[in-house]
């Protein structure tokens, strides 16, 4: 494709081709292949939806990781959600990706035609309101995303209690992005040489949690917008910190991201929830990655509330959304790609979710090499 091709109406063409230039000059300089992490759905959708990877120079390689929250939510936390909806008087809320994920048994979307009361919301605050408008029903939010959905999260939780709401309770999915960068960052079978970063998590948290990616990992990780040119900024501003051997955290993203990120968000955040350990679909049990309700807003919480009956959680045969959340593999390497798992009969996460990597590689990166 050439770099015209790739262009939505919000680049900017001139700037684009600048940026690409510059790419290809110190990809040149360098002399090897560089892989370069991006750990954001929005951006992995972006990233094929372009075709970004078309124009790049042949040894830059751009891996998707684990940036889609609904694709590392683990199985078994799937299997809690489909529970809760299961049970009676529950009306059980939650954002549309999460209807078709498959879970041991079972997905939402089955349990609905079948007559459970499963809402598709886009805000947790949505789901407040379907709690004001029925009393009789029980309504759970299931609270799935990383440190950008948490904020509203937290405030819904705030403004439940504030209006004395005792037919609203979350149950708590929420994860942070540094600590699982951590362990990418040290695994030897992935070989990140740098991070894309996320923007609409940098939003939230600044720049300063990245740090220990460049100082005790050697890694460069720059936050990018999500336009074609954002992302070409960002992969130059990366192959740059490589030529000079200079690591560090940078910003291509300032008109949406500041430094100190969002101290207001922050609080909201840190009022209701506190750290904990959390399990992720691929990574296992990742210290300090999640978010857990605080005890002095327990009496919201689904599973206190309600302690569902959980079915022993089976993980989809064959599916290797495990790897490709890590980038060992690309979704195409998957044996089930494009054959048994499509997004019409999907079989992991990862080709059901809108940010998912094998839904993005099947929507267009497959289509594009006319594959599938
Ligand atoms: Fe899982 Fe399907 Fe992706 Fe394979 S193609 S890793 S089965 S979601």
């Amino acid at each position: 494709m050439a770099i015209g091709d790739i262009l939505s109406p919000f680049d900017d063409p001139s700037l684009a081709r600048q940026l690409l230039r510059t790419i290809e000059l110190l990809a040149e300089h360098i002399g090897r292949d560089v892989r370069i992490m991006e750990v954001c759905g929005t951006h992995t959708m972006a990233i094929a939806r372009s075709g970004l990877r078309s124009v790049l120079p042949s040894s830059v390689h751009l891996l998707s990781g684990p940036g889609c929250p609904v694709c590392v939510t683990p199985q078994h936390d799937v299997d809690v959600i489909i529970a809760l909806a299961r049970l009676d008087g529950v009306v059980l809320a939650t954002f549309g990706d999460m209807m078709r994920v498959p879970g041991s048994t079972t997905s939402l979307q089955k349990l609905r035609a079948e007559g459970a009361r499963v809402e598709v919301v886009y805000s947790p605050l949505d789901a407040l309101e379907l709690a004001a408008a029925d009393p009789h029903a029980q309504v759970v939010f299931a609270g799935i995303g990383f440190e950008t959905t948490a904020p509203t999260t937290a405030v819904t939780l705030k403004r439940a209690r504030e209006k004395g709401f005792s037919n609203f309770s979350l149950f708590c999915a929420h994860k942070t992005v540094p600590p699982v960068l951590e362990q990418l960052a040290a695994d030897e079978r992935v070989r990140v040489d740098a991070l894309l970063l996320p923007g609409h998590v940098s939003t939230i948290i600044g720049s300063e949690p990245y740090a220990f990616l460049p100082e005790r990992h050697g890694l460069p990780g720059v936050i990018a917008g999500f336009e074609a040119t954002d992302i070409l900024q960002g992969i130059a501003m990366i192959l740059r910190q490589i030529d000079e051997d200079d690591p560090s955290i940078e910003i291509a993203y300032a008109r949406g991201v500041q430094p100190q990120g969002n101290p207001t968000a922050r609080a909201a955040i840190g009022d209701v929830f506190e750290t904990c350990d959390a399990n992720w679909r691929g990574f296992g049990s990742i210290a300090d990655s999640g978010l857990s309700i605080r005890s002095s807003f327990g009496d919201l919480d689904a599973m206190r509330r309600f302690s569902p009956d959980v079915e022993p959680t089976a993980e989809p045969e064959d599916c290797r959304c495990a790897d490709v959340l890590r980038g060992i593999i690309a979704p195409e390497a998957c044996p089930l790609f494009g054959r048994v798992c499509t997004p019409e009969h999907p079989v992991g996460p990862c080709m059901v979710s809108s940010e998912g990597s094998c839904a993005a590689c099947h929507r267009y990166e497959a289509l594009r090499k006319g594959g599938r």
